[in-house]
């Protein structure tokens, strides 16, 4: 049984999902303590507490585990070993498995589980040398793209191939093992962020996501894609679903290709930036479902309120600065319109420092080009 004032949930990392999982957690009466080895990191200020502390530190998790009832992580770089060992130790269940975090680490081991499962992805190889490369391309045909099969994010550890004279430089580039994947043609691409809670399993409507330079910068909800590919789109995130073990919102990176088909491009087993728009477009956010599901309560509806569209808030400045975001005015006039900063203390090129969520009954395109007219008149000085 649900009480409030009730659970005590441990993050490892303070970054801002955790801090808007802490925002989120508050009002259901969940308090979260959070691990993060920058002291006074992004979610410090809305959180009951921080540890400081590697994310893969035995003795930080331990602490937080002793701390919480539950345990999840915000971040990728959790040690899966570390987590699952202290997890037992501690009494403290750890959602998602730390096994569905290990399997998701490795883009190659991720890749394969899914295709097994009959995911649909791109046509791919595992590779570890140039040659095994070319190889590989030679049956997949150029271009392709290279990704590290460990710690890249934000399109870092991703190497476009064009062509037979690139395969050396690009090999050289990763530097280690890697695998590669055909080149896909998308039409959009799209995300579903999926939940798995103890009373079921469910999927927030579609999102288009729209990437430049590989970096996520706005977001569309519904997608601006047919109907039935929006519904493909929410069942292949099922049958992802059915993959994953442990609790928690996941997010789900698909490519909608020329001719309306989907294909896998990668999990994140935690919120992700493509459902910052549920905050305010929908009636239960991302961050209050991941709560919900990892601390056992019922989930929320995942229905939608309102369109919406989301613009990243991007440093776009050379070299690192202390941040200061000018121009914010013009966004705290516009109705509908909500301001996310996360209170980053140092800018540089393409972090992110925010976001701006525009969702109100207008048309998609209207939405997007407003909520980005706003947000290009910010700047960083
Ligand atoms: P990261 O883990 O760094 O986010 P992704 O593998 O998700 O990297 O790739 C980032 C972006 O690069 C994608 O959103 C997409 O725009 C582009 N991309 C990745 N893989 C492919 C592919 N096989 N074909 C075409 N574009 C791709």
């Amino acid at each position: 049984m649900t009480r409030a004032p009730g659970l005590t949930l441990g993050v490892v990392g303070g970054g801002q999902l955790g801090r808007m999982l802490g925002e989120a957690a508050a009002p259901l009466g969940v308090e979260v303590v959070v691990s993060d080895p920058t002291p006074d990191a992004p979610a410090a200020p809305v959180v009951r507490d921080q540890v400081v502390g590697g994310f893969d530190d035995e003795a930080t998790l331990r602490e937080l585990g002793e701390r919480a009832d539950y345990l999840t992580f915000e971040i990728e770089l959790a040690d899966p070993d570390v987590l699952e060992r202290v997890g037992r130790e501690t009494e403290t269940p750890v959602h998602p498995r730390p096994e569905t975090l290990r399997t998701i680490q490795d883009k190659l081991v991720q890749k394969r589980r899914l295709r097994d499962a009959g995911v649909p992805v791109p046509a791919f190889r595992g590779v570890d040398s140039a040659g095994e490369l070319r190889e590989a391309l030679d049956e997949l045909g150029y271009p392709a793209m290279l990704k590290a099969r460990q710690g890249g994010y934000d399109g870092r550890g991703n190497v476009p191939v064009h062509g037979p004279d690139d395969v050396e430089d690009a090999f050289a580039a990763l530097d280690g093992p890697a695998m590669v994947e055909e080149f896909v043609d998308f039409e959009r691409e799209l995300a579903v962020m999926g939940c798995v809670g103890v009373d079921g399993r469910d999927t927030f409507p579609v999102t288009e996501t729209i990437h430049e330079e590989e970096i996520l910068r706005e977001m569309v909800a519904p997608a601006r894609a047919p109907a039935k590919v929006r519904e493909r789109a929410r069942g292949v995130a099922g049958d992802v679903l059915d993959v994953m073990t442990g609790r928690g919102v996941y997010g789900i990176e698909l490519f909608e290709t020329r001719d309306g088909q989907i294909l896998l491009n990668e999990i994140a087993p935690r919120p992700h930036n493509s459902g910052h728009w549920t905050i305010e477009g929908c009636h239960t956010s991302q961050f209050e479902q991941h709560v919900r599901a990892v601390c056992g309560m019922p989930l929320g509806t995942t229905a939608q309120r309102a369109p919406t569209a989301t613009a990243n808030i991007l440093g776009d400045v050379d070299g690192r600065q202390e941040a200061s975001l000018a121009g914010l005015d013009a966004a705290l006039r516009t109705d509908a319109l909500a301001v996310h900063w996360y209170g980053k203390r140092e800018v540089y090129r393409l972090r992110k420092m925010g976001h701006l969520t525009l969702s109100t009954d207008r048309e998609r395109d209207a939405l997007l080009g407003s909520v980005r007219e706003v947000r290009d008149a910010l700047t960083f000085e």
